[in-house]
């Protein structure tokens, strides 16, 4: 079978995106390969379809115990035969594992970094005809990121170990020069073609929004996206929790995720989320590696995370199959103060020396500063971010909510420095830091009986900023967001900049929308009712097989069954995802339900 009816067969594409080939050629013939590809670029067709087309076993490296289930079930669904071996399995589902594989049953053998070395597993490998070895997020490799993970420094051991080095294969999303060199060197590998894609993704829409409340900004985002599902990634524990019961208070079906919970929990909660029980996943950073649910709606940043390449990481479980996705972030200024103590107290890797630990402390705070000053631009977010990334060539944006609103500078010296004064006053007068609340009643004149029995009215700022409360709280939000004002717990004190502002030698400048141009609308279905009845189809064919609703179909391939209509399985066979194996499955049931449809 040559390599495009076989992306038609087992994928149901028709063609390759861009990168794809080039990786598929390489591994097919036998050369070592680094794929740099954005979330949702399609990495998994790279080495999957080399995986059916060599002769011998795929054996595929990947971080997560958890997900390799689903993933081999989603490979099952497309007619792969795939396996996995972990640690949760029983002695016998481990046998069964490797005899499938050494027996030629099994293409694709999934297993954890940790195993490769463990002896049954590496003897028993040493049997096998393994063509291909794929190192999935092989940023785990390099001790320089976020997500390092020493088991994958065993996995060059592994490849020499093997009587005949196979093609091996590495896979990531990050893209700084310093990991991929690291990846080169720690899984050794041979002259390897280098792909990177560009990292645009135009079907997600960027936006920074810089709320005076987080929590109501958030429900009010949640309410326009019901039926939606979407993750809101928050920076501890402690704000999971307190978000996670937030929207469960409301009635919604929510999920949650961090580290401090148990195994057990974590598992069935991820996996509430991937089959759909639970449309709304709230978590920190913990969650999402290697998840490859393809419906994600949307992406909330509760918090602002620590760089850019976690940020466009976590905002890129969005929109995998295409479909147009949104991905906010909500800022304040304390989530500098957060980023900050996280980076001070994160966990010195121990394998690094004094000096390295100094460059890497040094680099996160670099990091840390581009991050920020992404929330704090006013030019294309799209563009600042791939700019990031090293790319040179701006696409035409229009996506981001800094190119859609229109937006002009205003000067608001002057009321910044009374709202200053008024912090200062107002301390010295109660002898604490004023709330937000406190400070808009004073400037704005209230007669608040409690401020009068504490004789605020006295100051020298008491309604000397005549101005509606929302736009006082604006200010305030721009103060913080500035880093002139810090709001620990809500309580405002001054930043040493802040006095420039009030000396009159700092200039503060807010940005103002003047309209709100129209978004483009995510492409809704052409027949919505059509569409309707094919997912409650697809659930319950999902449930039946015991695999998530995107493993049947992708929400996009619903879209254009139900856009298209097809009569026929040729017909079928033509939509986008689509392939031999599915056809056979689901051709039939959904033929009927769209014939039925018609009729009605
Ligand atoms: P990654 O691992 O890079 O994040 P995936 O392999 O999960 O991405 O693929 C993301 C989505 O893109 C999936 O829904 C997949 O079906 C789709 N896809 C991959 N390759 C193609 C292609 N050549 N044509 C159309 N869709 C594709």
């Amino acid at each position: 079978m040559d390599k495009l009816t076989a992306l038609k067969t087992y994928f149901g594409h028709s063609a390759f995106r861009p990168g794809q080939e080039k990786m598929v050629d390489a591994l097919l013939a036998g050369r070592d390969a680094l794929g740099v590809m954005p979330t949702g670029a399609g990495k998994s067709v790279c080495y999957q379809l080399p995986a059916m087309l060599l002769p011998g076993v795929t054996i595929v490296v990947s971080p997560l115990i958890s997900l390799m289930q689903d993933q081999v079930a989603a490979l099952e669904q497309s007619g792969l035969p795939a396996a996995c071996i972990n640690s949760t399995q029983s002695l016998e589902e481990q046998m069964e594992a490797l005899n499938g594989t050494r027996l030629g049953y099994y293409k694709i053998l999934y297993v954890a970094p940790e195993r490769l070395l463990a002896r049954g597993f590496s003897a028993a490998c040493r049997k096998m005809d393994i063509s291909l070895v794929v190192v999935d997020e092989a940023h785990c490799v390099s001790q320089w990121g976020q997500d390092f993970r020493p088991g994958y420094l065993d996995i060059a051991a592994f490849v020499r170990q093997l009587p005949r080095r196979p093609a091996v294969g590495a896979f990531t999303a990050t893209a700084t020069q310093q990991v991929k060199e690291d990846i080169l060197r720690l899984l050794a590998l041979q002259n390897p073609l280098q792909v990177t894609t560009g990292f645009n993704r135009p079907n997600l829409y960027f936006e920074v929004a810089r709320p005076p409340g987080k929590d109501a900004y958030l429900m009010e985002q949640l309410g326009k996206r019901r039926d939606q599902s979407g993750i809101v990634y928050c920076s501890t524990r402690r704000n999971v929790e307190s978000v996670y019961e937030l929207l469960q208070a409301a009635g919604l079906p929510v999920a949650r995720y961090h580290a401090g919970l148990p195994d057990w929990e974590r598992r069935e909660n991820q996996q509430d989320f991937i089959h759909d029980r639970a449309r709304i996943m709230v978590a920190t950073n913990a969650f999402g590696m290697g998840i490859d649910k393809s419906n994600v709606n949307y992406v909330i940043h509760y918090n602002m995370p620590l760089d850019l390449e976690s940020y466009y990481q976590e905002a890129g479980r969005a929109g995998r199959d295409g479909s147009p996705a949104d991905c906010i972030l909500l800022y304040s200024a304390e989530d500098v103060n957060i980023a900050r103590f996280l980076l001070e107290h994160s966990e010195d890797n121990e394998r690094l020396t004094a000096l390295e630990r100094f460059q890497v402390n040094r680099r996160d705070k670099q990091r840390l500063a581009w991050m920020v000053d992404y929330c704090k631009t006013s030019s294309c977010l799209r563009s600042f971010m791939l700019s990031y990334f090293g790319e040179t060539e701006m696409p035409l944006c229009e996506n981001c909510g800094n190119c859609l609103g229109d937006y002009n500078e205003v000067d608001i010296t002057v009321q910044a420095q009374k709202i200053l004064s008024c912090v200062v006053r107002a301390e010295r007068h109660l002898g604490c830091q004023p709330g937000r609340s406190r400070c808009v009643q004073i400037l704005r004149g209230s007669r608040d009986s409690q401020l009068l029995e504490q004789r605020l009215d006295t100051l020298s700022t008491y309604g000397i900023l005549d101005e509606p409360e929302q736009q006082i709280y604006a200010y305030l939000a721009v103060l913080e967001a500035q880093g002139y004002l810090s709001a620990a717990q809500g309580e405002l004190a001054l930043t040493s900049a802040a006095w420039q502002v009030l000396r009159g030698r700092a200039r503060v400048m807010m940005r103002q929308r003047r309209v709100r141009l129209l978004r483009k609308k995510a492409a809704g279905p052409v027949d919505p009712a059509l569409y309707e009845v094919l997912r409650q189809l697809r659930m319950g064919l999902a449930r039946q097989a015991g695999v998530p609703g995107y493993a049947v179909f992708s929400d996009a391939a619903l879209r254009e069954i139900s856009a298209t209509r097809p009569r026929s399985e040729e017909e079928f066979l033509q939509i986008s995802g689509v392939g031999e194996a599915k056809l056979r499955r689901y051709g039939a049931a959904f033929l009927k339900a769209i014939e039925e449809y018609t009729k009605k």
